[in-house]
């Protein structure tokens, strides 16, 4: 067996840049594609894979996209088993896959329980028609109830609902309907993204010319707020920015993020981490694809990042947790005290009432956590 060359636990993400349709708002690095650059993708992945064999010591592997339930059974059960060939599973705490309920199959759900997956995400984004058209999603919120119950038939117990808010048209009662639907189906996660407009999407360009309207500010404030008193009347806890989560539910592979730790991407476009040094594969799909068949260098960027960036990173990616960053791990992690280093802009935020210690913990207070972003600029 090959000796293990770094035991620093590490969370492995592997992209599927596949969809079955592009969503209007997506800028996200996937496309449509046919079954052959799918098969050929899948083989480079699995030889990308076969490096990493050994190397570390996997706690999390995460299966996201694009879409990866878009894969057919046969080729799902490629990648399941490429998977497990090559990384002991075994030895992995969570083991997340993203589902779009469009695409999901009753073969599919087996499959993914029997190679071990044991977190499922389901891109439900809204379960109301309206929105779902908007968006360009390509099932109906009955959809997303169908798949979520074929899941938690077959055993899934950790499952997690993406939701939208803050679409063209959405009013607050769309939303609370939204919420109580997720809340109905008794999921152990909910994540709540503010939708965004990202240049040259097909929603972007409506905004553009007038043909849809963004929601004033305000209302999605208060659509924030009200995902936050309602999840939490609900038993979950609001343990990130944007994420809930019930019981001992929070997201494992996520947190490596948030905590700006060690992970491996693998796949086009996947970013690494390890070691204060970040890279990212190629992001064309068949540039990806010819550089692996060809054993060429497929890291189309790798950054070092000196001590004061990556402190100034893991602030600002720590305080997205409700429970901040603890002062002692960041002495441990970089040999002195955050003040060391941000005196005058914690001063500043403790001022206006933006951040706050807690048991040694700075963390972002209510009042900084509607306006995260700008309270994070400090940072920089
Ligand atoms: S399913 Fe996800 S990745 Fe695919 S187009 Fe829609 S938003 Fe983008």
């Amino acid at each position: 067996m090959t000796e293990k060359k770094d035991l620093f636990p590490h969370a492995l993400y592997i992209h599927i840049p596949f969809c079955a349709r592009k969503c209007n708002y997506c800028d996200f690095n996937s496309m449509v594609s046919g079954t052959q650059t799918i098969d050929r993708y899948l083989r480079a992945l699995e030889k990308e894979l076969n490096i990493l064999q050994g190397q570390y010591l996997l706690k999390t592997v995460y299966i996201g996209g694009g879409t990866p339930s878009v894969l057919t059974e046969f080729q799902l059960e490629k990648l399941l088993s490429s998977i497990i060939e090559y990384i002991p599973t075994s030895e992995i705490q969570e083991y997340t896959c993203e589902i779009n309920p469009g695409t999901l199959t009753k073969d599919k759900v087996v499959l993914l329980k029997e190679y071990g997956v044991n977190r499922i995400s389901l891109g439900v984004q809204s379960f109301q028609h309206r929105q779902l058209k908007l968006l360009g999603r390509i099932h109906s919120g009955e959809d997303a109830r169908t798949a979520f119950t074929l899941l938690r038939t077959n055993g899934f117990q950790n499952i997690n609902l993406d939701l939208i808010f803050g679409c063209p048209e959405q009013t607050l009662d769309n939303w609370e309907h939204d919420l109580m639907a997720a809340v109905e189906l008794d999921p152990e996660h909910v994540s709540t993204y503010a939708l965004t407009y990202e240049e040259e999407t097909p929603l972007a360009l409506d905004l553009k010319n007038k043909v849809l309207h963004k929601l004033e500010e305000g209302v999605e404030l208060e659509m924030y707020k009200m995902a936050i008193r309602y999840l939490t009347r609900n038993q979950f806890k609001h343990y990130e920015i944007s994420n809930f989560a019930k019981g001992e539910c929070e997201c494992r592979h996520n947190r490596v993020y948030w905590e700006n730790k060690g992970y491996i991407g693998v796949g086009a476009g996947a970013y690494s981490f390890l070691h204060g040094v970040r890279t990212a594969n190629e992001k064309d799909v068949l540039k990806y694809i010819h550089g692996i068949d060809e054993n060429k260098n497929i890291k189309s960027f790798d950054e070092c990042l000196p001590q004061n960036q990556l402190a100034s990173e893991t602030i600002i990616m720590s305080l997205r947790l409700r429970q901040g960053i603890s002062n002692a791990d960041f002495h441990e992690r970089f040999g002195y005290a955050i003040e060391d280093q941000f005196e005058n802009q914690i001063n500043r935020l403790l001022t206006y009432g933006l951040v706050a210690y807690e048991d040694e913990r700075l963390k972002l207070t209510e009042k900084g956590l509607y306006i995260a972003d700008t309270v994070m600029t400090e940072f920089l």
